[in-house]
């Protein structure tokens, strides 16, 4: 449990901070490379769940490639000193700014999610008279079992060319001579428990894969995105069964010898490495209810607001004080922000708290700190990095 640890330490940083453990995150970087070894996989890295550059540093040093989702993600991603030649680009609606960006960059590849973005793509490529690698996302049709808000591979979903759309697809492959493609692109959603899904994804793969070489079309990557989820009731269990989620593909998906295999994560990477340590400004007894009204709120750590997410929290301060006997009451936690979404917990049961309590809000490694916002003109977010307290 977090509260093992010294918090002494932080009794003269300013909160709210993520504190981030970049020796936990070393070693899931580590246990993720080990298991992807046997089978060749290649692992690019979601910079979108967490592009600090502290981190993307240590994720570029494993040897993992990157996958952006805005030209600000590629320039990251080779600021930071990620190959080139290891960047791929997604996303639903990448302006003609990005693509020319991107371009520039000589990316790996381009994953493109329409026929018209096929289109748009080589003409901006002919004008720089260069050649874009492109791997066609699809919508597989394949359900995540994960919250509605973030599943992205339904019919119903934005992402991706639907099956509906391949055959015109092809055709636009075919009539564009500056792309060349390389590959299909899936990613279903995210923070993704349930590995059947994966099974069914991998025969989904199969049949598109099969149906482009029926047509003639060679696909040198099969790439299968990411959502590969975290364990945020156990935040202790910390480094996700990465071995378990490589052989399903190992099994299941069909790879010839000519093809290789991408993965895109993000969140499984990076999820259990940082915490968001926040105060406890103020106590409130209701008659009904009471209240822990914290310094930090959705400002700093958004997804409880944004899709109702869990995230486990441990008073430090008293939990450390009293180990046994200790009286319980049940919380709402809350944030200072002026929205009643601003809540990280409901009827959360802590030891009885008190003002200037220190609390650990745990799993905040992704879609924590990049979704902060300055809403309510709010202080930029602060960091503290384990080896470095
Ligand atoms: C967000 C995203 C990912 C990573 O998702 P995680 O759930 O964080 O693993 C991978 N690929 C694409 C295209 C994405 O948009």
């Amino acid at each position: 449990m977090f509260a093992d640890k010294d918090i002494s330490k932080f009794n003269n940083i300013e909160t709210p901070f993520y504190y981030y453990d970049t020796d936990l995150l070393q070693k899931t970087l580590q246990t993720c490379a080990t298991a992807a070894a046997p089978f060749q996989f290649h692992i690019h890295y979601a910079l979108k769940a967490n592009f600090n550059q502290v981190l993307l540093q240590q994720i570029k040093d494993i040897g993992f490639g990157a996958d952006c989702v805005s030209s600000g993600e590629v320039r990251r991603a080779v600021e930071v000193g990620f190959d080139h030649k290891k960047i791929v680009f997604a996303g639903v609606g990448k302006s003609d700014k990005e693509i020319n960006e991107a371009l520039d960059l000589d990316i790996f590849c381009f994953n493109v999610e329409s026929v018209q973005e096929l289109e748009v793509l080589n003409e901006l490529a002919s004008k720089k008279q260069k050649t874009a690698q492109v791997a066609i996302r699809i919508n597989p049709n394949v359900d995540a079992h994960t919250h509605h808000n973030i599943t992205t591979g339904l019919d119903e979903n934005k992402f991706g060319v639907n099956s509906w759309d391949l055959p015109e697809c092809a055709e636009m492959l075919k009539s564009c001579p500056n792309l060349k493609f390389i590959g299909i692109h899936f990613h279903i959603g995210s923070q993704i428990t349930n590995l059947d899904v994966y099974k069914n994804l991998c025969v989904r793969v199969n049949e598109f894969a099969k149906w482009f070489e029926d047509k003639g079309f060679t696909l040198q990557i099969l790439n299968v995105g990411g959502g590969l989820g975290i364990d945020y009731h156990n935040p202790d269990h910390q480094i996700p069964d990465f071995e378990s989620y490589f052989k399903i593909f190992h099994e299941f998906l069909e790879v010839k010898a000519h093809q290789e295999v991408h993965f895109e994560l993000g969140r499984a990477l990076v999820g259990q490495s940082a915490s968001l340590i926040t105060r406890a400004l103020y106590i409130k007894k209701g008659k009904k209810k009471n209240f822990v009204v914290l310094d930090a709120g959705m400002t700093e750590l958004m997804r409880p607001a944004l899709y109702q997410a869990y995230h486990k929290i441990e008073n430090l301060t008293q939990t450390k004080k009293l180990e046994t006997n200790a009286s319980f009451v049940k919380y709402d936690i809350v944030g200072p922000i002026c929205e009643s979404t601003d809540c990280f917990g409901k009827e959360v049961e802590q030891p009885e708290s008190f003002r200037g309590d220190v609390f650990a809000i745990r799993s905040a490694g992704a879609y924590g700190e990049v979704m902060a916002s300055k809403y309510n003109l709010r202080d930029a977010i602060r960091f503290v990095y384990s080896n470095e307290v």
